[in-house]
């Protein structure tokens, strides 16, 4: 179940540096059922590692990808303020690129439809390839024809057979959760459209050190990404990069926009920027991971003052939002059901379900209502401004707001 690996997953260097180490805890989004909660649960350990070499931050040891994703409790289309992200994604797209999108627009890791929906309704037509065979099913039923397939050479090649070359591949929070990286970007090669455009997000590595996010750590999320090693990856492969944006989903990500080699567009001036501010950031030195690993250790101890005090003083706390990034936070500071009663979120299949490893029940928000708490620990923080407004009633009870990260606040 536990794979170890020796290499850099990008540039196959031996020699890579462990930074961060959050223990041993259970998978952040395998939330339990009742029956679950007696059996004895699995833990692997969390270490991030650096490679000095082409500067990929990554996970060294592997959980078995299959029991991470073929049966995903993470569905895209829960989220709303996701749904609002991918809606203008798809618009974005439509307007910049007209001829690519006349062809098929492929989504690997397509979950359940989220972005082919939008861009389906601007009548392109679409497939969307994904692990997660309950996922695959729901975005079928909602008419996102869709493979349940980890995405690889293979697929592709199959792909090509059936539907021809794609116009627009993308590719959302899906490069960071596979170990496979060169047998994806083979795919997309195999498989773009000889003008085709690349277009993925992922979480911004610069983002998650400055913002001091360690909890988006977790066993699902092998590889940690600055633009440099991107670059990288897609050379090998003859592809180019010729854009990237900033975007605010998961707590900092950049859009990425790439072709084949020569490249038929200009290259925006913001590649090369991007690239010389993560120099000036320390992203290519040690020092600056090696800092970043003691960020956890401090925030724990802020927080457990925080919350062993309230504690003391019979407050009431209540967590929101069961994300893994909140699994991970609750996990590596020993914080459970002693502190807080119950986890409030408004994903209805994680709704009577626990908490992996620390065992909290997970509720829907309307029990905020019924059993009213002095405080409300927001583990989903970088949904915190939408969460603090959807319940912003609380205020006038006099309830208070914990946001954890990027430091311990309240409001
Ligand atoms: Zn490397």
């Amino acid at each position: 179940m536990l794979k170890k690996n020796k290499k850099c997953i990008i540039c196959s260097n031996p020699r890579l540096i462990k930074y961060l180490d959050l223990g041993k805890i259970a998978l952040a989004n395998s939330c339990l059922n009742k029956a679950g909660l007696k059996r004895p649960e699995l833990k692997f350990p969390l270490r991030v590692y650096y490679c000095p070499a082409c500067h990929l931050a990554q996970l060294k040891d592997w959980v078995d990808r299959k029991m991470l994703f073929e049966d995903y409790a993470y569905f895209t289309g829960a989220s709303q303020p996701l749904h609002e992200h991918f809606r203008k994604y798809a618009e974005d797209v439509y307007r910049k690129f007209p001829t690519q999108t006349k062809q098929f627009i492929l989504d690997i890791g397509s979950n359940d439809g989220i972005l082919l929906k939008h861009f389906q309704k601007l009548g392109a037509k679409v497939l969307g390839v994904d692990p997660a065979k309950n996922v695959a099913r729901i975005a079928r039923r909602n008419g996102i024809e869709t493979k349940a397939l980890f995405f690889n050479l293979n697929v592709a090649k199959n792909i090509v057979k059936e539907y021809g070359h794609a116009g627009i591949i993308t590719a959302n929070n899906i490069l960071a959760h596979t170990n496979n990286l060169h047998g994806i970007i083979a795919g997309v090669k195999k498989l773009l459209d000889e003008k085709g455009i690349f277009i993925f997000e992922v979480q911004y590595l610069g983002d998650l050190i400055k913002k001091n996010e360690f909890d988006n750590t977790y066993h699902e999320h092998i590889c940690y990404f600055s633009l440099f090693p991107l670059v990288k990856l897609l050379d090998i492969w003859g592809l180019q990069i010729f854009d990237v944006e900033r975007v605010d989903t998961q707590g900092g990500s950049i859009r990425v926009f790439a072709g084949h080699k020569p490249l038929l567009f200009p290259v925006n001036k913001r590649v090369l920027k991007m690239q010389n501010l993560e120099e000036e950031n320390g992203l290519h030195n040690l020092k600056t991971y090696k800092k970043f690993g003691t960020v956890p250790q401090k925030i724990k101890k802020k927080l457990l003052k925080l919350l062993i005090g309230l504690k003391k003083q019979n407050k009431k706390i209540v967590g929101y939002g069961a994300a893994a990034k909140g699994n991970t936070l609750l996990q590596y500071c020993g914080i459970g059901t002693e502190i807080i009663d119950y986890i409030a979120d408004t994903t209805a299949f994680k709704q009577g379900k626990f908490t992996p490893g620390t065992h909290i029940p997970i509720l829907p928000p309307e029990h905020i209502k019924k059993n009213l708490p002095d405080y409300v620990l927001i583990l989903a923080w970088n949904y915190a401004s939408s969460i603090m407004k959807n319940e912003s009633w609380l205020k006038n009870k006099n309830v208070k707001f914990i946001v954890p990260i990027p430091k311990v606040t309240i409001i």
